[in-house]
């Protein structure tokens, strides 16, 4: 099982942002400790492999609501393998990063996004890129080594030179994990409403093989479409989604999936705050299980393994899925090897259209 706790504050907000979060404000923090204390003791939590605090901004929290909120999850840290924290460079510091060492997070996500300062201005992020080597020098002097790096493409005003300079320099700084993601322009984003384009999609494609290029030249190894790691560094809460393992999604805003009910919590804060928790909870029943955990599983580069996927569902999905998987393999999209059924290079830019063959074949 794994946990994720959406943390839904922020102290600026980015040009781009389209998720659930609101400005810091020290007494909503509280309350929503104190709401998320209440959630958690609704669920019979064990066995947790990996949790994630993700936002919103954790890192925006002060040291002590920091201490608070970890130490909701300290009674459940005996299995945990992957304890992930996302952070902004401008926002973590050394008393932080001793509190989340002490509670036993062993890795930390920053957004640090592009190394241009314009952009960065643009983005209204307030890190500039120069703070940031040192903020990873200073996380790995309290101890922890495991640090990934969210990188963004397709910017306004970005070059590809100047994306693939970025990551060249970058892939020699210690860290083990990089993500990237391309700018997509939110309907409700600052982005939106100044009507500022992303690049064509035609340089977004550049970019996305140029990065996938430099990253594996220099030992990041691509295990999903959008995420590198080196070698023992691939983030296995992520894992978890894409190998379809139940988890709980707690704090507003925050998606759940446990007994094969899907949940979403309200994103209204005063409706979290007096215990009204889920907006939205739907059984997934067994044909959309077994359409879910090719849906999530052809994300990974290794595919999904034949065998798994018969252990969980008593069927061969490459009996049940005939039609779609003789189609995509002739296209070039989909191939089977060692046992494992999984998507081409090039079927990872259509995965859409080949879950749609999916969708129509059973
Ligand atoms: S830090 Fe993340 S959640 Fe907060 S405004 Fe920026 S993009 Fe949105």
């Amino acid at each position: 099982m794994h946990i994720y706790v959406h943390v839904p504050f922020c102290d600026s907000i980015c040009s781009y942002c389209d998720f659930f979060r609101v400005k810091t404000t020290p007494q909503l923090i509280d309350k929503y400790i104190e709401a998320l204390r209440k959630e958690i003791n609704l669920y019979d939590i064990k066995n947790i492999k990996t949790i994630y605090f993700g936002g919103g901004t954790p890192s925006a929290l002060s040291v002590n609501q920091i201490d608070e909120l970890l130490s909701l999850f300290d009674g459940y840290l005996d299995n945990v393998e992957e304890y992930t924290f996302e952070a902004n460079p401008e926002n973590l510091d050394i008393e932080k990063l001793r509190i989340l060492k002490k509670h036993g997070v062993n890795r930390i996500s920053l957004g640090v996004q592009t190394l241009n300062d314009k952009l960065l201005v643009l983005l209204n992020r307030k890190h500039r890129s120069e703070d940031v080597l040192g903020i990873i020098n200073l996380i790995h002097s309290v101890g922890i080594h495991n640090i990934s790096i969210d990188m963004m493409y397709a910017l306004p005003y970005q070059s590809v030179e100047e994306f693939k300079d970025h990551l060249a320099t970058i892939v020699n700084w210690p860290i083990t994990h990089v993500s990237i993601y391309s700018l997509t322009i939110e309907e409700h984003s600052e982005f939106a409403r100044k009507h500022i384009d992303a690049l064509d999609n035609e340089l977004e494609g550049i970019m996305y093989e140029e990065g996938v290029r430099i990253l594996e030249e220099n030992g990041f190894i691509r295990y999903e479409v959008a995420n590198f790691g080196r070698e023992n560094y691939h983030s296995r809460h992520n894992l978890g989604y894409w190998n379809y393992d139940p988890y709980y999604g707690l704090g507003p805003g925050a998606v759940g999936f446990i007994d094969n009910v899907r949940y979403e919590n309200t994103h209204n804060l005063v409706d979290y705050f007096d215990g009204k928790y889920r907006i939205e909870e739907e059984y997934t029943d067994l044909k959309e299980q077994m359409f879910e955990y090719i849906m999530v599983g052809l994300r990974k580069c290794e595919g999904i393994s034949l065998q798994s996927y018969y252990d969980k569902f008593n069927v061969h999905l490459d009996e049940v899925y005939k039609d779609a998987i003789r189609k995509n393999i002739n296209k070039g999209w989909l191939e089977i090897n060692n046992g494992n059924l999984r998507a081409t290079k090039d079927g990872m830019q259509f995965l859409h259209t080949v879950l749609i063959d999916f969708m129509s074949d059973d």
